[in-house]
């Protein structure tokens, strides 16, 4: 299921704004500037690091949660991140002309810069949510599960595999995402080689057992540690659940009381169906959203 913007429209009436882009030390620049050298490494390597952020009320919402996650990738693939003041600041900068009223999503890009030497490319985009993610979070979505080809455990004893890392090498995610809409579902649930559930392409995965919310360890399986998940486990207490990390088969998830794929873009969405089996309902899916404050 695709989480690209919807294209700007032009009428007057138009509530889409168009992509805001800001690079660092330049400011806002025009949305159809180029900005990339034709030897950065991010665009000849996939050799940088991202965030996607939620914006609401025409601010980021959990910023210092991702300048974290930003700079444990930039350690992983030993880049020289910037400061998170100096991200801070381009993130406001970024904002400044997105009109309040609108959902957006901010991407904070930074790449290893040119092929031969100089700094780091840094840069962020902002664009509103696209409808096909609004739709998702009424109705639900479909998966089809596809392995990723390694055990749960691989990416502890593989650092080049960058495990919770997020890189911008997201093909194989895309790839993964266009292989499951030819099979007829919305999106993928990746699985490991010894058939653990894992994770989405852009989304970390939670499930509900009796009162338990669970979602799959981030450090023992190298999956990307969810913002969103997070919030969700440090506020579930407050609202009754108990919480656990563990791991799940995708057939013991027809068992659960409730599954959802998180996401900073996606809020939280229900998965209604594993490879054509259907998830029992989940009655807790507005209690989940209300802990993060998305709206349906
Ligand atoms: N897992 C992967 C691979 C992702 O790309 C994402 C988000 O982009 C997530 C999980 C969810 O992370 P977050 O809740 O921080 O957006």
């Amino acid at each position: 299921m695709s989480d690209q913007p919807d294209p700007p429209t032009s009428s007057a009436e138009s509530t889409v704004p168009g992509r805001i882009v800001a690079v660092l030390g330049r400011g806002v620049v025009p949305a159809t500037e180029p900005i990339l050298r034709a030897d950065d490494l991010g665009a000849l390597r996939g050799d940088g690091i991202f965030e996607t952020v939620h914006i609401r009320g025409g601010r980021p919402w959990m910023l210092r949660e991702h300048l974290d996650r930003m700079s444990r990738s930039a350690a992983r693939l030993e880049l020289a991140l910037p400061s998170p003041d100096a991200l801070t600041d381009l993130v406001t900068t970024a904002l400044a002309e997105w009109p309040p009223a609108v959902e957006g999503a901010l991407r904070l890009v930074c790449t290893r810069g040119p092929e031969t030497g100089g700094d780091v490319t840094v840069y962020a985009t902002v664009t509103a949510i696209a409808s096909t993610v609004l739709g998702s979070r009424r109705n639900g979505i479909t998966v089809a599960t596809a392995s990723l080809g390694f055990a749960a455990d691989a990416r502890q004893r593989a650092p080049w595999l960058l495990g919770g890392a997020k890189t911008v090498s997201y093909a194989v995610n895309m790839a993964s995402q266009r292989w499951a809409m030819a099979q007829g579902a919305d999106d993928v649930l990746w699985v490991s080689a010894d058939g653990y559930a894992l994770e989405g392409p852009t989304s970390t995965l939670v499930w509900l057992t009796g009162s338990t919310l669970c979602t799959v360890p981030a450090e023992a399986t190298g999956i990307l540690a969810g913002t969103t998940a997070r919030w969700l486990f440090d506020h579930a207490t407050d609202v009754g659940f108990d919480i656990d990390e563990r791991l799940t088969t995708p057939g013991a998830l027809a068992d659960a009381d409730g599954v959802w794929f998180t996401s900073s873009v996606r809020g939280v969405v229900e998965i209604r169906a594993i490879d054509g089996v259907k998830m029992r309902n989940a009655t807790d899916t507005e209690r989940l959203r209300s802990l993060l404050g998305y709206g349906a």
